[in-house]
């Protein structure tokens, strides 16, 4: 397929030419079974095999001990924002949340609607270009958890580490950069969000939560609003997204390929560290808006000091094959994202285009 471009999208977004292969080798005999992965009952072995393989390798890759659940639902990330208050936010207690940026922002928001909510952040003021130092963001009296998004998508920010939060649960959205480095589960309650970022086809919601948290649920939630639903049947209580999770299967054994959560972590510092570096030695032409301590490694966000050469950026960009570079129409500018499965070579590309049209344009 030599006519593929360089993608940047920010979700759905590029995926390894080999999971691409794969997925056309097979759909329509899915391992010589005469029928495709996506024809086969959910509750039949092709697809049952496929799926444990997939929640196996998916803990595996990411170390999630026994006594987590790991599940994949339907609804997005965005179901969850409802879902997360809905089980674990009791009468007269307290969720802490931190505004930091579009996603965090609307969990907040929806949590607000049902509960009483605590922010121990709110990126306002510096138009969500900054996060929390973690070593001063400490649970309320009475928490019943304390929430954060590891990578604002949009914003371009990316927590580093992580903040202590003893008893008190920690729950996490990393749909844009789950498996992109190492995390320390253990230190998590609830680990969520939506595969089409960097685990694959858009559809599925992973969701990986600690079996305690399970207690806590009200009896009251419809089934499917219930994390006990879920959590007991791997998340076969209704049907699955089958092609998703299908594709997220074989996007985690490409990242096994690849040296694992530690291979990537590799990966997305040289691909960032290219960037940035681009960015910051082109500064007559490029700035970074974001505070440098969070800069994300997988949601490169860059300004053009002349707004008015903006324009012709993404379009030349677009002529020379590279898409996606446009920044969210909610905050404007320009932004690369470069997930897992974005080659290298597609980021030195976008550097070379930089570089030249800052010498031409300088
Ligand atoms: C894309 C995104 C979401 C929303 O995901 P949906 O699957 O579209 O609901 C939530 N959080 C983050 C961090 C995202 O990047």
């Amino acid at each position: 397929m030599s006519n593929r471009k360089l993608n940047f999208f920010a979700g759905p977004s590029v995926l390894p030419m080999d999971v691409l292969a794969e997925l056309e080798n097979q759909i329509g005999d899915y391992k010589d079974n005469g029928f495709s992965m996506i024809e086969a009952s959910h509750r039949g072995p092709a697809f049952d095999t496929m799926y444990h393989e997939c929640l196996d390798l998916f803990r595996e890759l990411l170390g999630i001990p026994e006594n987590y659940s790991v599940f994949f639902l339907g609804g997005g990330a965005t179901l969850q924002f409802s879902m997360i208050p809905m089980n674990f936010l009791g009468a007269g207690q307290v969720a802490d949340y931190c505004m930091s940026g579009t996603w965090s922002n609307k969990a907040t928001e929806d949590a607000q609607k049902l509960g009483k909510v605590n922010l121990y952040f709110d990126g306002k003021e510096s138009n969500y270009s900054t996060l929390p130092d973690p070593k001063t963001v400490k649970p309320s009296d009475d928490s019943a958890y304390l929430y954060l998004c590891s990578n604002e998508t949009i914003g371009g920010i990316e927590w580093q580490d992580w903040p202590e939060t003893g008893d008190t649960p920690l729950i996490a959205d990393m749909s844009s950069d789950i498996l992109s480095r190492p995390v320390p589960v253990d230190k998590f309650a609830m680990i969520y969000g939506g595969v089409q970022k960097n685990l694959g086809p858009a559809g599925a919601t992973f969701v990986i939560l600690r079996d305690d948290m399970l207690e806590r649920s009200p009896k009251n939630l419809t089934a499917y609003l219930n994390y006990n639903t879920h959590a007991p049947k791997d998340g076969l209580y209704n049907t699955p997204p089958v092609f998703s999770i299908w594709g997220v299967k074989l996007v985690l054994e490409w990242i096994k390929a690849n040296g694992g959560a530690a291979g990537m972590a590799a990966r997305a510092s040289r691909k960032a560290g290219l960037l940035y570096g681009a960015i910051d030695g082109l500064s007559d032409m490029f700035y970074s808006p974001v505070d440098a301590n969070y800069r994300s490694k997988m949601n490169v966000v860059f300004r053009l000091k002349e707004e008015s050469l903006e324009k012709q950026f993404l379009k030349e960009a677009g002529e020379q094959g590279m898409l996606g570079l446009k920044g969210h129409r909610s905050v404007g500018g320009c932004r690369a994202s470069i997930y897992n499965s974005l080659p290298e070579e597609d980021v030195a590309s976008l550097v070379d285009f930089m570089t030249e049209f800052a010498r031409k344009n300088g």
